[in-house]
């Protein structure tokens, strides 16, 4: 295993026995190998593209897959086991539309299994891992470039999901897979990587026209972090279709819904304040989940990242749900939505109403949101938009509205990327080969294996 994605990696350095974040050495080599296959589809996918077509089938393939390998999603071996097999399917499908490739192929191209086992064996050889280019540079920047991925694709399936989606963001997303494959110059992948940065930026904006165009306006706002009486469902993750089909199907059935974590910001959108069951903010961060489930008491919906694995005396796995790209082990999940169609959280609507009401650990409310319009709006809320939203700006934390600032804000977040990128490529650099990769649980002093060897 070597998993370095996430700055809760070990030693900052990288996880090469078993991930901080609790992610079993197989559960990575599994998502390894789900990349390995989108690769794979990259590579028929950039010559369809240059042929004049964009598979969307393939890109939306593309964007759940790199969302799933990101921190905290996937748990779950089978449901990654199963996601390869679907990889396979949609890689030969785009292969049938671009034709024949010249020359010989690389493995992810050419790959292929049907059987859990032999998906399992190939997960955990070396070819498949991040260490399989021998040279530092290089591996630095593919891997930088795949982390860039993963960021533009969870950004990418949010804004497909309601409906929002550009060609252009797709067919990078396959150029860049694609390239991690060849034999680029220092330079190219350089080149690459900046384009993510650039294509980051439009998906990011992309989203806000899918978010805000679906949902409203962010507004600042007072956040409930008190309970009331009623028995509850929990909501967290990023995915604001699922926030609003649950407090639709939600309304009237004397069940409460309050957000969790990265679901705060949903207390911000005037398409979910106006309902009155939607009490507020339960707890806090994803990392208080194992204390905070607990006490809450009733059903909990995970829709995106974080999902922090639960401890082994839990009382909540029977009232933990998953849904989207999240998966975890003895956790009921809810399928995806029917074409046109809304989720179905009647089993979480059941489960809440045989649940007490969740116990308070708060009281009060909190200020909180983005004034996503600075300038804009009327009277006091106007007001506190254009006194707060001049600021929120330059800190990136509302809409960007003045070239200047956004500037300002290019320039130093280009430092910080700069800075980031040293730091990666020195944690690349400071695991030698032989520990991980290709010298594979060979002498690695932190590996409880190696030491029994
Ligand atoms: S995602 Fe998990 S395994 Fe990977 S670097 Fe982060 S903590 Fe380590």
């Amino acid at each position: 295993m070597f998993c370095f994605q996430c700055q809760e990696t070990a030693k900052n350095v990288g996880c090469t026995v078993k991930g901080m974040c609790g992610k079993p050495e197989e559960t990575a080599d599994l998502q390894d190998l789900l990349i390995h296959v989108c690769k794979g589809i990259g590579l028929y996918g950039e010559k369809l593209k240059a042929a004049g077509t964009v598979d969307r089938q393939a890109a939306h393939f593309i964007a759940k897959a790199l969302f799933t390998t990101i921190t905290n999603v996937a748990w779950d071996d089978d449901v990654l086991v199963q996601r390869i097999k679907e990889g396979l399917t949609v890689r030969d499908a785009v292969k049938a539309k671009a034709g024949a490739m010249p020359g010989a192929l690389p493995d992810c191209a050419t790959w292929s299994a049907t059987d859990k086992q032999a998906i399992i064996d190939k997960a955990k050889s070396d070819e498949v891992r991040i260490t399989a280019a021998q040279n530092e540079d290089v591996r630095s920047l593919r891997e930088l470039l795949i982390i860039g991925c993963k960021g533009i694709a969870a950004y990418a399936d949010h804004a497909a999901i309601l409906g929002y989606e550009k060609d252009e963001i797709h067919g990078f997303l396959m150029e860049a897979l694609a390239s991690t494959t060849k034999d680029l110059s220092v330079d190219q992948m350089v080149a690459l990587v900046m384009k993510a940065g650039e294509t980051s930026v439009t998906t990011m904006a992309l989203l806000d026209e899918a978010n805000t165009t679906t949902y409203g306006h962010p507004e600042l706002s007072t956040v409930n972090i008190g309970v009331g009486k009623n028995p509850g469902i929990l909501i967290s993750g990023h995915d604001l279709k699922d926030m609003a089909e649950l407090l639709a199907q939600t309304e009237g059935t004397g069940v409460d819904v309050y957000t969790h974590g990265e679901m705060l910001p949903a207390n911000y959108y005037p398409a979910f304040k106006k309902y009155s069951h939607f009490i507020g903010n339960y707890g806090s961060s994803w990392w208080h989940q194992n204390e905070e489930f607990q006490s809450f008491n009733g059903p909990i919906l995970l829709t995106t990242n974080c999902l922090v694995p639960l401890k082994k005396d839990n009382t909540y796995l029977d009232r933990l749900y998953t849904t989207g790209v999240v998966g975890y082990v003895g956790a009921p999940h809810i399928c995806d939505r029917p074409a046109g169609g809304a989720k179905d959280f009647s089993a979480l609507i059941a489960k809440a109403k045989s649940c007490p009401p969740p116990t308070q650990i708060e009281t009060g409310a909190i200020g909180r949101g983005v004034c996503a319009q600075p300038g804009a709006g009327s009277g006091r809320q106007g007001h506190r938009c254009r006194q707060v939203g001049r600021h929120q700006a330059l800190r990136g934390n509302g809409r960007l509205r003045w070239p200047s600032q956004i500037e300002i804000l290019l320039h130093r977040s280009g430092r910080k990327a700069a800075q980031r990128h040293s730091d990666f490529n020195r944690r690349v650099r400071q695991v030698p080969l032989q520990q991980v990769g290709l010298g594979r649980h060979r002498g690695n002093s932190a590996c409880a294996r190696c030491r029994a060897v």
